[in-house]
């Protein structure tokens, strides 16, 4: 069946998927929907024996719907190869009674190299199919993670330009090296005084402004999106949540069949969002778990059915989740609304104007698949400590954050009988002075030697992605203020 794509702001044409990927957000604002969330209940049993890339090819086969499956084919076996150290890609660990479902296993470490290692592929062959003979420049605002899988992603390939924001007070040393120190001809990188929903804001605007659009057209540029607001990068992470539960029954963990819940650490949406369309198409999952940072909007809104920024903004040792605007919501209601559009858009202006906006009694009832809890930072040092201590094994703090979330969740429902698949997003070595400075014993706070440390503690391997950024220079020295992106833009690609 055909798979469209269209607004969830507003009534206009659907278009095929390769078009949404290339726009990446709608003119009118809103984001990229499918017109129909396939349901594969009848393939679970066959789709369980697939590998990794098997299943991302049948996944995307059924949303991207104007690709034949050899493109598809290409791309996954482009993105899915030896850029990852571990050959089942996303390999779910047992550790005590509890299940993880490692993300971090890519090129950057964190769990954006999932969909990030695919989205450059799409967008090359969804190019060739719209005979689009334009210079791409994807614009990207990143919390951390997203930037460098970005730049990684898109390195050196032809026909793309890649513009990164990044909040510059506001991501993990780590992180700001890998970015600053990226080489490729074809990647600029800019640090912004400002925090993540500044940078994202601040991206969106550029998108749907209509002057800079028409000296794009000129200079035969057009924008795109790396961020979770393209499609091109959501549908890709469905994958690995069908993946993670069929290892659970290929491990004797469940039963064909058996519900489980799953434990998000949410930031943007997106990665929920994806557990929330694995839900629909049919995979045995009962609650999606959103677990949140002292940025606990998310946490909030579940519980009034208020959603409120107008609070303060926390900087914590899991800044991928220092989001106060999380656009995949969007999505959420767009689907929850009945796929009412007006309603969509007079939300999102309500936002936009106050900051604020409140659901029907509808939609929150339909909310009733979400759980939210969240983790202040002594609860997310508590549970890095916690789990070290018992099991060797050491969480990074967005994943200790789930970690946390799913010992209040699970505590206040212990009738439920689900087991439980905690989604880990980042590797214990992209934040190693946060995750030493949690354990109870000894702190360091210098980050190579930290890493060192975090090497001899977990009995790891040091990964390539921190080895690398050790020997590496600094080649990217932009900032700018929040206010001059715009400038910014138009001085890099002297439009
Ligand atoms: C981006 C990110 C998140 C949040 O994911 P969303 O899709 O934005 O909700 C969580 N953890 C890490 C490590 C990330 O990089």
């Amino acid at each position: 069946m055909e798979v469209l794509y269209k607004s969830t702001r507003k009534d206009s044409q659907a278009i095929s998927s390769s078009e949404a990927i290339i726009r990446g957000i709608s003119e009118d604002g809103g984001l990229y929907v499918p017109t129909d969330i396939p349901n594969l209940s009848k393939d679970l049993e066959e789709l369980s024996r697939f590998d990794y890339k098997e299943l991302a090819v049948k996944i995307l086969s059924v949303f991207f719907t104007d690709f034949t499956i050899d493109e598809l084919k290409k791309c996954v076996n482009s993105a899915y190869d030896n850029k990852f150290d571990n050959s089942e890609i996303a390999p779910v660990k047992k550790i005590g009674d509890q299940y993880f479902l490692e993300l971090f296993h890519g090129p950057t470490i964190a769990f954006k190299d999932m969909a990030l290692s695919i989205l450059p592929h799409l967008l090359k062959t969804a190019m060739k199919k719209q005979d689009l003979r334009k210079e791409i420049v994807i614009l990207t605002a990143t919390s951390g993670d997203t930037g460098k899988a970005a730049l990684q992603g898109f390195n050196n390939i032809g026909g793309i330009k890649v513009i990164v924001f990044f909040p510059e007070n506001g991501v993990s040393k780590i992180q700001k090296l890998q970015m600053r120190t990226h080489q490729g001809n074809n990647v600029y990188v800019f640090g912004i005084d400002g925090n993540f929903d500044d940078a994202q804001s601040g991206v969106k605007k550029i998108f749907v402004n209509k002057q800079i659009r028409e000296a794009l057209e000129k200079k035969n540029y057009m924008f795109s999106s790396a961020n979770s607001i393209n499609i091109g990068r959501l549908i890709p992470q469905i994958v690995y949540y069908f993946y993670g539960y069929f290892r659970m029954i290929k491990a004797s963990y469940i039963d064909f069949g058996e519900k489980i819940n799953l434990v998000v650490p949410t930031g943007n949406f997106g990665n929920i969002l994806a557990g929330y369309y694995a839900k629909k198409m049919g995979l045995p999952i009962n609650k999606l778990i959103c677990a949140s940072n002292e940025n606990r909007v998310l946490f909030d809104f579940l519980s009034t059915g208020k959603y409120d920024v107008n609070r303060e903004f926390y900087t914590t040792s899991s800044p991928s989740m220092d989001i106060l605007i999380s656009s995949n919501l969007e999505r959420l209601l767009y689907t929850l609304s009945g796929e009412n559009q007006e309603e969509v858009k007079s939300m999102m202006e309500d936002l936009g104007k106050k900051g604020e906006y409140n659901i029907s009694a509808a939609i929150k009832k339909n909310l009733r698949d979400f759980a939210g809890e969240y983790a202040s930072e002594k609860d997310t040092n508590s549970a890095i400590d916690k789990v070290y201590k018992a099991y060797n094994y050491l969480l990074d703090p967005h994943t200790a954050v789930a970690y946390s979330a799913y010992e209040k969740y699970k505590l206040k429902n212990i009738t439920e009988k689900e087991k439980y698949l905690i989604v880990s997003t980042a590797s214990p070595y992209k934040f190693p002075a946060d995750v030493l400075n949690a354990l109870s014993f000894g702190s360091n706070k210098d980050e190579y030697a930290a890493i060192e440390k975090i090497s001899f503690l977990s009995n790891t391997e040091i990964p390539l992605a921190v080895k690398d950024i050790m020997e590496k220079r600094i080649v990217h020295h932009g900032i700018c203020d929040k206010n001059d992106m715009l400038k910014v833009v138009k001085e890099t690609l002297k439009i």
